[in-house]
């Protein structure tokens, strides 16, 4: 089991005196920098011009790019997206990264996978929620918060458990719980997670249950409802009681059904591509791909999100929410 550490585990005086430049004004970074600020940190920004420089700003922030914050800075939390951060880091965080400060990642794919290669005399750390950014910024204004993990990488000053608790605690993290891992841990379990279920498999399982609706003759706003629509229904259930509490509140038709159907769907095939799948990512074949992917400009990713676009199921759920105008589009 995973160590657990709550309010009183952390102390934000171990973050007295440390200016924590954000780099990024995306989803997670806008939350990080807003709720370490009124934790009573010292936070500036560090992003390119354009419309994140802008948002930052205009929320009273200290902006600059990211060289000048970087040099600024004790702690200087990398919230960029992951395939961007190697480049950042070589041009514009290495040359001006101070001895002893800190580095602080979201997410572990880059230190992972040899990306980012820090030198020895920098603590780096990971702290990252287990939620989006805007729920990372809503919970903390209404006093909660989203549990979050830490890994220590390097431990350069002997006090990187005690700064990553605390800034942990800084973006109300510690109020749920914040649990101890390793990059490795992290990445390889997020990077399985969403390939293999949360976004993969959801996706590819909900597009599958649409078409076999609709070639079987049945109306796409009918098939969009059914396995689409009601996706929500049934996860919030699952997220607020697991899936017996999800099972104790549908119909008995519809938990037989569950029972003895779904394994026929997901059956000892799917886990057996799932374990290739985690193959893939625990010996760096994803990593080099998606690396690789990247130097092409995207290539492969830009003409299978067109095409995924394009799919029938986007017309028709955009119709349908349309006449639900509270489903606002972030
Ligand atoms: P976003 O895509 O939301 O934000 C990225 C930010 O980086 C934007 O402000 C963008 O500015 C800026 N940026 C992009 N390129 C550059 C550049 N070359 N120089 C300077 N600034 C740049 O990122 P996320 O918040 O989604 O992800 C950040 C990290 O958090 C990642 O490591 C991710 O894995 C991790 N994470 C994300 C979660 C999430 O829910 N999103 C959950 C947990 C972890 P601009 O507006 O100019 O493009
Ligand atoms: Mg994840």
């Amino acid at each position: 089991m995973a160590k657990v550490f709550h309010d009183a585990d952390a102390d934000l005086q171990h973050l007295a005196g440390v200016k924590i430049a954000i780099l990024g004004y995306g989803s997670q970074a806008h939350a990080h920098a807003q709720n370490l600020r009124e934790s009573g940190c010292e936070v500036i920004i560090g992003v390119r011009p354009g419309g994140s420089f802008e948002a930052a700003q205009a929320d009273g922030f200290a902006v600059s790019g990211v060289a000048e914050a970087v040099a600024q800075a004790n702690w200087v939390q990398i919230l960029l997206p992951d395939e961007r951060q190697a480049g950042v880091y070589r041009q514009e965080i290495e040359p001006h990264l101070q001895p002893g400060s800190t580095l602080g990642f979201a997410h572990g794919f880059n230190i992972l996978y040899n990306q980012i290669v820090p030198a020895a005399n920098i603590d780096v750390v990971m702290v990252a929620p287990k939620g989006p950014g805007h729920i990372v910024r809503r919970m903390f204004t209404e006093g909660k918060g989203v549990p979050s993990l830490i890994a220590i990488h390097q431990d350069a000053s002997g006090q990187a458990r005690q700064r990553a608790l605390a800034y942990a605690k800084g973006i109300g993290g510690t109020r749920a719980g914040v649990f101890e891992t390793s990059f490795r841990e992290e990445t390889e379990t997020d990077l399985f997670g969403e390939q293999a279920v949360l976004c993969g498999g959801t996706s590819a399982l909900v597009q599958a249950g649409y078409e076999t609706l609709v070639e079987a003759g049945y109306a796409p706003e009918m098939a969009y409802f059914e396995v689409c629509h009601e996706l929500k229904l049934i996860v919030d259930l699952i997220n607020e009681g697991g899936l017996a509490g999800m099972r104790y509140s549908i119909s008995n038709t519809a938990e037989y059904g569950d029972l003895t159907r779904g394994p026929r769907i997901i059956d000892g095939g799917v886990k057996e591509r799932m374990k290739a799948l985690l193959k893939d990512i625990q010996e760096g074949v994803f990593a080099r791909e998606w690396v690789l992917e990247n130097q092409a400009n995207q290539a492969v990713f830009q003409a299978l999100r067109r095409r995924a676009a394009e799919h029938p199921i986007e017309q028709v759920g955009a119709e349908l929410r349309s006449y639900m105008p509270w489903m606002k589009k972030r």
